[in-house]
């Protein structure tokens, strides 16, 4: 049977469980929460400050060839100036791979380095571009006569009667060294976060995997969101199935879109750690709750348990008063109720037995008790002498007072007897008209003394019939090895001797 600390315990460890689980799961949700809006948060950021680093490449490239631009018109007519001017440029500039001039008809005048194009008619879509707009502009990547993937910077070139003479361009080869891969290069980090850079149609321009350059990841959800020109944070699976934490902003200037982003797994990385931290905080105070329970339960519990161990055991056990913590309602009043309702067995079986040892009619003790005090007696080996003496005539204060008067005379009687009765001696009623007296310590000659002494009292005294009464007595001492029967009837013999000799007299038992 389980006791009530147990359930309260149960109970208490059962609630904390939940609490801890509760609190520790959704500690794990918020966390996890907090690492991917962190993570999306870092890479929005990053891709913003990559994209305004580039967009200011692009002006200073954009301006470089700006401010050249004159010098080129002024010595279109002579190549080799425009081919000095180019390669300082080259120099000074540093972010262009390659430079070149090309007339309106599409054939390059100079170019830095040589790259053995000049005289040659260029033919890419990019030139092509650049000669019918007649305006400052950023091309598309592609892959020029050279085989090589790049993207064109190109400014128009005005003569001083504002005919369009051809145009300024700089190149980016985007599969090689550039300014790109300058900026964006570094940013491979070793948590497998990594910037990539896509044009407007989703191809890639930069790639920390250089094979992957040139190749269109159009239906990536993030490039999606650069094509329609927007800038933002985003959990995706890229086109390789990996799922990813990306910030991405569209530039407009070249209208290119740069992604930075983290692996899903890499910005959860620090969740158990700190899903350890926040146990490992907690288990203090688990602890200090565990024991706090213990104690609690204890303490709930003690009164009732103190309580049921009570009741357990048996009267003799008990204390005499109950000892029992009540410091809440329920417990101190079981415990009130108990210990009154203890007290009332006990009187009640006191009372009991108060009655099973005594005559209702005279309040002497009775028969019951005369074995008691026997026993008792013999227990303490005590000597004593016995007196056991009859009423004479009895039967005639019945037939002729009724048995009323009878019974008022039996009470007379057992007052004298009583009267008589000091310390440790009791008087007997054994039924009827019949008493015994024990008398402890009392050698026959003084015990018939006293019979005697009780004999004239009662033939002395007035009794409620306003008869003389008198009575007959035997007298002996215990013999040892008797029996209270035994004994009795030996001194019963000298009671009916008492009788025959004519009542009112005393006779010795013989021993
Ligand atoms: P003896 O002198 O030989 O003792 O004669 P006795 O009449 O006293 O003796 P007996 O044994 O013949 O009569 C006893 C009577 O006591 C019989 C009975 O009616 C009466 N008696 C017994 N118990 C009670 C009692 O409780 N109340 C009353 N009123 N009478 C009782
Ligand atoms: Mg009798
Ligand atoms: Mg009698």
């Amino acid at each position: 049977m389980r006791t009530l600390r147990f359930w309260i315990l149960s109970l208490i460890c059962f609630t904390m469980l939940g609490i801890v689980f509760s609190t520790l799961t959704s500690s794990y949700f918020v966390t996890k929460k907090i690492l991917i809006e962190n993570s999306l948060e870092q890479n929005r950021v990053y891709s913003m400050k990559l994209a305004q680093m580039t967009e200011e490449v692009f002006s200073s490239l954009q301006n470089n060839l700006e401010a050249r631009k004159s010098d080129v018109v002024k010595n279109i007519e002579n190549p080799n100036t425009v081919t000095n001017i180019l390669e300082q440029l080259n120099i000074s500039g540093k972010n262009f791979n390659s430079l070149s001039v090309i007339d309106h008809q599409g054939i390059a005048i100079a170019t830095a380095p040589n790259i053995g194009l000049v005289g040659n008619k260029i033919n890419s879509n990019a030139v092509k571009e650049g000669l019918i707009k007649k305006e400052p502009f950023i091309s598309k990547p592609y892959y020029a006569q050279t085989g090589r993937l790049l993207i064109l910077i190109s400014t128009p070139l005005f003569n001083g009667s504002n005919e369009y003479v051809g145009m300024l361009n700089g190149t980016i080869y985007l599969e090689e060294e550039s300014f790109i891969h300058h900026i964006l290069a570094d940013h491979y980090s070793k948590d497998g976060s990594y910037v990539y850079v896509v044009d407007r149609d989703g191809t890639l321009i930069y790639h920390p995997d250089k094979t992957r350059i040139g190749e269109s990841v159009e239906s990536n959800p993030v490039v999606q969101k650069l094509i329609e020109e927007k800038s933002g944070a985003l959990q995706i699976d890229n086109s390789l199935g990996s799922n990813f934490l990306a910030g991405y902003t569209y530039i407009e200037k070249s209208r290119w879109g740069v992604v930075s982003q983290t692996p899903f797994k890499s910005a959860l990385k620090p969740l158990s750690g700190i899903m350890l931290t926040i146990f490992t905080f907690s288990l203090p105070f688990i602890l200090i709750f565990i024991v706090a329970a213990f104690y609690v339960s204890t303490k709930l519990s003690s009164p009732l348990r103190k309580l049921a161990i009570y009741t357990l055991r048996g009267r003799d056990e008990q204390e005499e008063s109950l000892d029992i913590p009540t410091w809440y309602f329920e417990a101190k009043q079981l415990t009130e109720t108990i210990e009154n309702y203890r007290k009332r067995q006990e009187e009640t079986v006191d009372n009991m037995k108060t009655i099973s040892v005594t005559d209702p009619l005279t309040g002497l003790k009775n028969r019951r008790y005369a074995d008691i005090l026997f026993d008792k007696f013999l227990d303490q080996k005590v000597k004593f002498s016995l007196l056991i003496l009859d009423i004479d005539h009895f039967k005639k204060v019945n037939d002729q007072f009724g048995h009323i008067a009878g019974d008022e005379v039996l009470k007379f009687i057992s007052k004298i007897l009583k009267d008589f009765c000091v310390e440790q001696e009791e008087c007997i009623r054994l039924g009827g008209e019949e008493f015994l007296i024990f008398l402890p310590e009392k050698e026959i000659q003084e015990a018939y003394i006293l019979g005697e002494r009780i004999r004239m009292t009662v033939e002395d005294s007035v009794s409620p019939i306003h008869k003389r009464l008198t009575i007959s007595l035997g007298v002996g001492e215990y013999k040892c090895g008797e029996t209270l029967t035994q004994s009795m009837q030996r001194i019963d013999i000298a009671l009916y001797e008492a009788k025959s000799n004519g009542r009112n007299n005393i006779v010795i038992a013989k021993s």
